[in-house]
């Protein structure tokens, strides 16, 4: 039988997934086992989410040709654009997805977790367009050093809470949101941002993000008459911008699936956030998969200069893909991204989300012959990161 990378019956990659719960949330979490393909399958879902994704969140997102990156790359390299999207990163897919899904489903308040900011943007934009409450749980570390996302949450009409709990960051964000969905299992939906948690969620927001290769297949076949490139590249904090850019074509040995997760300072200086290569198994807001922790199994405090790849955790596809060797994974340090960022900037006037920029650093890793032809996931724009980026260039 040929091999699936696909998640199994009983929602795992492997031995990565699965949903480690507390009783108290398993009726509900199967509540969703039981309903989330179905729903998604169903016309009615598809057509308004088809509608929402090109009316609102303004799909399809080009794939663009990048002339000057791709002479100075060595091969032909194609951009695929979610940075273009409304909220300015392809997590609007996933958020107009499961509000939808929560709807359906007759829940009535929302529940999110964000660390940058972006996932809490992204679900309190869906919130008021769906006229539902929402409360984000945030680190009050992060609320502090993310003020503009925060003032837009807030804007939006969400309740942004700060947490003081552990390090106040997001995992300790994500215990208090898990909380209170413990609290209120009945009525509230927790949209998490990316292809982490319990099942089914890793495998919802892969097909709730898969749009992202669905439209790279025709796109493909459009400009290239072929329906598949040598390579595809996303960075990975928690997985779904590469997860939905390789939904498709997984299964298709044809394409090379190159990963980037941020190095941070270096992977062993102590000061990184690449999972993959220092994670231990372990589990993780409800999903066996690869932890970064110390000898006690207590969760480390991972670090990367962007704020959306520091997740110390990964989802289980990824860590499934990578122990398969299905998927090569490159750590990509801060000044690489840093520097890759300045780089698209200059040669293609496009200045990428700084999680986007540790694709592009990975770009410059990889031996490409003159023939191949590459799809890199811009996952977002980079106006949030500006602070960092002045600030950067202003040091070397
Ligand atoms: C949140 C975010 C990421 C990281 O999340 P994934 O789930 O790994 O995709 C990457 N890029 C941008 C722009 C983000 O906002």
């Amino acid at each position: 039988m040929k091999k699936t990378y696909q998640i199994d019956e009983n929602g795992y990659y492997g031995k990565f997934g699965g949903a480690y719960i507390p009783e108290i949330l398993h009726r509900c979490v199967a509540d969703l086992q039981a309903a989330y393909l179905t729903i998604l399958g169903s016309e009615p879902f598809k057509t308004e989410y088809r509608r929402l994704l090109r009316d609102y969140a303004g799909r399809p997102s080009p794939l663009y040709h990048a002339v000057r990156l791709s002479a100075k790359t060595g091969c032909k390299v194609y951009l695929k654009r979610e940075d273009l999207n409304h909220t300015g990163a392809h997590k609007i897919n996933n958020t107009i997805g499961q509000i939808l899904l929560a709807r359906t489903m007759g829940k009535t308040r929302i529940i999110a977790e964000t660390g940058a900011g972006q996932h809490g943007v992204a679900t309190a934009t869906v919130c008021a367009l769906m006229d539902m409450p929402c409360v984000v749980y945030m680190g009050k570390t992060d609320v502090e050093r993310q003020q503009p996302n925060v003032q837009r949450m807030q804007m939006l009409g969400a309740t942004v809470v700060p947490i003081t709990s552990g390090n106040m960051t997001l995992k300790d964000a994500t215990n208090e949101a898990i909380r209170d969905w413990c609290c209120h299992p009945s009525d509230t939906f927790y949209i998490i941002g990316s292809t982490v948690g319990p099942h089914p969620y890793p495998d919802m927001v892969a097909r709730l993000q898969s749009v992202i290769s669905e439209e790279i297949k025709w796109q493909m076949l459009e400009k290239e008459g072929r329906d598949y490139p040598d390579y595809l590249i996303a960075c990975v904090g928690g997985g779904s911008n590469a997860a939905g850019t390789i939904y498709h074509y997984v299964n298709d040995e044809r394409v090379k699936i190159v990963l980037a997760e941020a190095g941070g300072k270096g992977v062993h200086s102590g000061m990184s956030a690449a999972t993959i290569q220092l994670g231990r198994e372990g589990i993780i807001h409800g999903a066996r998969t690869l932890v970064m922790q110390n000898a006690d199994g207590q969760i480390e405090e991972p670090y990367s200069i962007s704020a959306g790849l520091d997740y110390p955790g990964i989802g289980p596809v990824h860590a499934y893909l990578a122990e398969e060797k299905r998927a090569t994974v490159l750590a990509v340090d801060d000044d690489d991204a840093l520097e890759a960022a300045f780089e698209l900037t200059r040669l293609e006037g496009i200045i990428p989300a700084l999680e986007s920029a540790h694709a592009l650093g990975a770009l410059k890793k990889v031996r490409f012959a003159p023939s191949d032809v590459v799809v890199l996931t811009v996952s977002g724009r980079g106006d949030k990161d500006m602070d960092t980026y002045i600030k950067w260039k202003k040091e070397i």
